[in-house]
């Protein structure tokens, strides 16, 4: 195995000798050639990280370092199966990801070079959700259950939803209050429609609107229930419902719909996201999980 790698590195250097290597001339076209290129790559990369892409993103990373280790051990087997995965997976991600994708292209034509620009700027990363603002959030979900006013809140966790927030969305960028969260819902006001979501501890956006469930969750729930099933389908936040109908609370997560709970329920539910981990993370993997600083 060693002689291997001292044979590949061998050869890259075969035929030349230090004397002989030349320093190719760079052309201005050629810097602006990379600097294009560069911003591309950068841009695409923030996208990734602010879509549902990204958890995708990193699936396909592992399979390609699969993939590399089997050809270094010439597994052929194995790289064939990850080979033909690939060349099928690539039509398979752009049929999953085509609204994204027709969005991306959407805000690019609307936007033009502003959005690029846009896209440039950093995004907000520093906040976990706190206690306070959990009990805000939980304050403002009861009152609205007694008060029978319907509502749709996201808890944004580790997949983003920056694209939802985008398209559909009011942007609020406000410090989450009970007050703030109960006057957004108000009905009859311009934002009371859509979800309403929490992230890195700020209300970031309303009025937004989630993909809708295509999956039998009981015939008594209509498009506000369904909504927040469809988005806890594509990601892995917290979905609260308040019902106008019946002022019952639901909270759904990873598909599944937790309906009618009890205030106590609920409020267990809700803070067991600021509950720390059982085991500590190790490094690597923080670095791996990335966009897990608002857990
Ligand atoms: P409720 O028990 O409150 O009546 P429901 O599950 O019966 O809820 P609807 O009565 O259809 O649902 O609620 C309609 C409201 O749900 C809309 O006014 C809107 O605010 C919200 N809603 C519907 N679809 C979506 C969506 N895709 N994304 C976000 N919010 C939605
Ligand atoms: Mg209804």
């Amino acid at each position: 195995m060693q002689e291997n790698i001292f044979n590949y590195i061998k050869n890259i250097f075969s035929g030349t000798s230090l004397s002989s290597l030349s320093i190719p001339s760079i052309k201005v076209t050629d810097i602006i050639d990379i600097l294009i290129v560069a911003i591309l790559i950068y841009v695409l990369i923030h996208w990734i990280r602010e879509t549902r892409a990204w958890t995708l993103f990193k699936g396909v990373l592992i399979i390609i370092l699969i993939n590399f280790f089997g050809e270094f051990f010439h597994l052929y087997t194995l790289t064939w199966v990850i080979e033909k995965t690939l060349s099928v997976g690539i039509i398979a991600v752009i049929i999953i990801f085509q609204p994204e994708l027709r969005r991306a292209l959407e805000q690019i034509g609307a936007g033009g070079l502003s959005s690029v620009t846009g896209i440039l700027q950093p995004a907000v990363q520093d906040g976990r959700l706190t206690k306070e603002s959990l009990e805000e959030i939980y304050d403002a979900c009861i009152r609205m259950s007694s008060e029978r006013t319907g509502a749709l809140i996201v808890l944004e966790r580790k997949v983003p939803m920056g694209d939802i927030v985008k398209t559909s969305g009011v942007a609020i960028d406000g410090i989450i209050s009970s007050q703030l969260i109960v006057n957004i819902f108000e009905d009859k006001t311009p934002l009371h429609d859509g979800a309403v979501i929490i992230r890195n501890n700020k209300i970031a956006a309303a009025s937004c609107i989630l993909p809708v469930t295509q999956n039998e969750i009981g015939q008594e729930l209509g498009t506000r229930h369904r909504a927040a099933v469809g988005g806890s389908e594509v990601s892995d936040g917290y979905f609260i419902v308040v019902s106008e109908e019946t002022g019952k609370i639901s909270l759904a997560r990873r598909g599944t719909i937790h309906k009618g709970l009890s205030n106590s329920e609920f409020r267990k539910m809700l803070f067991k996201l600021i509950e720390p981990p059982k085991t500590p993370a190790i490094n690597i993997n923080r670095i791996w999980r990335g966009m897990n600083k608002h857990e």
